[in-house]
């Protein structure tokens, strides 16, 4: 038996799940990628491999070096999860409106972390503009090295994205995917599986799944950064263009409303037995529009981006969902 850490190689390799209802309402076939099943429980765990490898490989991180990143919870758990596993420290940068179980979770994992307020992307004290800060900081003190992830626009973030989520889905479909749709976080799942598939197909539909209060869906129609509305989604929607989606272009973009994403997620977990958060709510939804715009017989891909249990305080919460003029099923509040 080998006797260094395997975690980076329990990372990805995520089973690709039929979606029954999303399916059967569209005649097409619909399926989601497991990401939930990743170790730290979130498609965030491939970013965190993909930048710590690529830093690795430039030389910027010797062991006991320190990775920093300003993230709301997935990222930072990924990050902290595979820096424990190949001997680095963690920096994590939050924003104190991200959910009380990853906060909770980072802490227990063992990142060093510090909670900012939660201020506009325009404010300098921004938790990814602390970040940059803090990373610069450390740098000049560290012997050992201190790297800046900054996943919105690293190019390993995509990268792993290209060589792992893409292949896999080409693979797990035998190259019969028409369709691929997903929101955007720091854009690294979408542009990278969307390059792996082109390269394969460049027929394939790629699409953007928006939830409200982002930018990106009057970006990508008009070309104007502009947002309506609000969404309980986290870790998706931005203000501004990530660098991973330079150059970008999609077949496909919709806008969701929690409205219309909720039930989705709901009804998998009642009925099909798969436990999701916000964020592949709005990736579903997402999918069935893009299904739809095929019509009946075509494969549509999606992302399930991490658990529901990392949000029983807000998504699973009937008291929150109501006061949120949100639906909730009956089951839930009995
Ligand atoms: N869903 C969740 C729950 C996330 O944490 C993230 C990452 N911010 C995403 C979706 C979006 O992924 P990406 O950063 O690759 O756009």
């Amino acid at each position: 038996m080998p006797r260094q850490s395997l975690l980076p190689d329990v990372i990805g390799n995520t089973p690709l799940l039929y979606l029954r209802q999303a399916s059967e309402a569209t005649g097409c076939d619909i399926y989601g990628k497991a990401e939930f099943m990743n170790p730290g429980g979130s498609v965030k765990d491939r970013t965190a491999l993909g930048i710590i490898r690529a830093a690795e490989k430039a030389g910027e991180l010797q062991p006991g070096g320190v990775i920093v990143e300003g993230t709301a919870g997935n990222t930072g758990i990924g990050l902290t999860l595979v820096a424990n596993a190949l001997g680095y420290e963690c920096v994590i940068v939050a924003p104190q409106n991200a959910s009380q179980e990853k906060i909770q979770q980072l802490e227990m994992l063992g990142a060093e972390l510090l909670l900012v307020p939660s201020v506009p992307y325009a404010d300098s004290h921004h938790y990814i503009h602390t970040a940059e800060r803090v990373a610069r900081g450390r740098a000049s003190d560290e012997p050992q090295g201190a790297i800046w992830a900054r996943q919105f626009d690293n190019p390993a973030n995509q990268q792993i994205h290209y060589d792992t989520t893409g292949r896999e889905i080409w693979e797990q479909t035998d190259g019969k995917v028409d369709g691929f749709i997903c929101s955007v976080g720091t854009g690294g799942t979408l542009a990278g599986v969307a390059a792996a598939l082109r390269e394969r197909n460049p027929e394939v539909k790629i699409g953007l799944s928006d939830p409200m209060g982002s930018s990106l869906y009057s970006y990508f129609n008009t070309g104007e950064l502009h947002s309506e509305g609000e969404s309980i989604a986290e870790g998706i929607g931005v203000s501004f263009v990530p660098g991973n989606l330079a150059g970008l272009e999609v077949d496909f973009s919709c806008q969701v409303d929690d409205d219309d994403a909720l039930p989705y997620i709901f009804d998998l977990l009642k009925h099909e037995g798969i436990s999701v958060g916000g964020s592949a709510g709005i990736n579903i939804a997402g999918a069935v529009a893009l299904a739809e715009e095929l019509g009946p017989g075509h494969t549509v891909v999606t992302i399930l981006c991490d658990p529901g249990d990392r949000y029983q305080s807000k998504l699973f919460n009937p008291e929150f969902l109501w006061k949120h003029k949100l639906p909730y099923p009956e089951w839930m509040a009995n």
